[in-house]
């Protein structure tokens, strides 16, 4: 089994009241362990691609044999999209205007607020099953874009620095079809200092 669901860096409680228990739990142990699950299988044949980082694997998505690329982007994009997502969460990393991140958001949107309100809006958007990204793009630039299903931007040649999940198992037991204040509860368990991380590291 090349590939295995990577434990939660923090308790399934940790961001209640924004994201609830029992959500964090079937989305966690269900639904990312079901891509992780159909990402192996989908590999048994393929000796050649175990061997590979999900990272590895997710760049070269263009590279692989067209009998397995739809797997590879579907349960890998599912695999890779989740451990990130699962990183980028915290109920105490607030936003810190002053931070090299802050700055950058505040030069290129203007202001936090404009910020906040263009994500949400990509978020808001999004038709279907999807997720909504701020990414350092090809031009290191920050970027908010959406993708489909579970397709990375890593696939794209851009770095993820925030993303949220728009598929309805991410918030449908709290929020059913209020999908806009999952997406303002969102904000409130942004982890801010993985994020500053994740920045300096791609501008290196
Ligand atoms: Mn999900």
């Amino acid at each position: 089994m090349p590939y295995e669901l990577p434990k939660l860096p923090y308790e399934y409680d940790s961001l209640e009241p924004h994201i609830d228990k029992e959500t964090m739990q079937i989305h966690h142990d269900k639904h990312h362990q079901a891509y992780v699950d159909k990402l192996n299988k989908a590999l048994e044949s393929h000796e050649e691609l175990q061997t590979k980082t999900i990272h590895e694997l997710m760049t070269n998505v263009e590279s692989i044999s067209e009998e397995i690329k739809q797997a590879i982007i579907n349960h890998g994009g599912g695999h890779i999209n989740h451990s990130f997502f699962w990183e980028i969460l915290s109920n105490n990393k607030p936003f810190n205007e002053d931070s090299e991140i802050g700055k950058e958001i505040i030069n290129k949107f203007e202001s936090f607020e404009n910020f906040k309100e263009q994500f949400a809006n990509a978020s808001a958007t999004v038709f279907g099953s999807g997720w909504a990204w701020l990414v350092l793009n090809e031009n290191n630039e920050l970027e908010i874009l959406q993708t489909k299903n579970q397709i990375s931007p890593i696939s794209m040649g851009k770095t993820p620095l925030i993303t949220i999940d728009i598929w309805e198992h991410a918030y449908y037991l709290k929020y059913q079809n209020k999908r806009p204040e999952y997406i303002e509860a969102f904000f409130n368990i942004i982890n801010w200092e993985k994020v500053e991380e994740l920045f300096s590291k791609a501008k290196q």
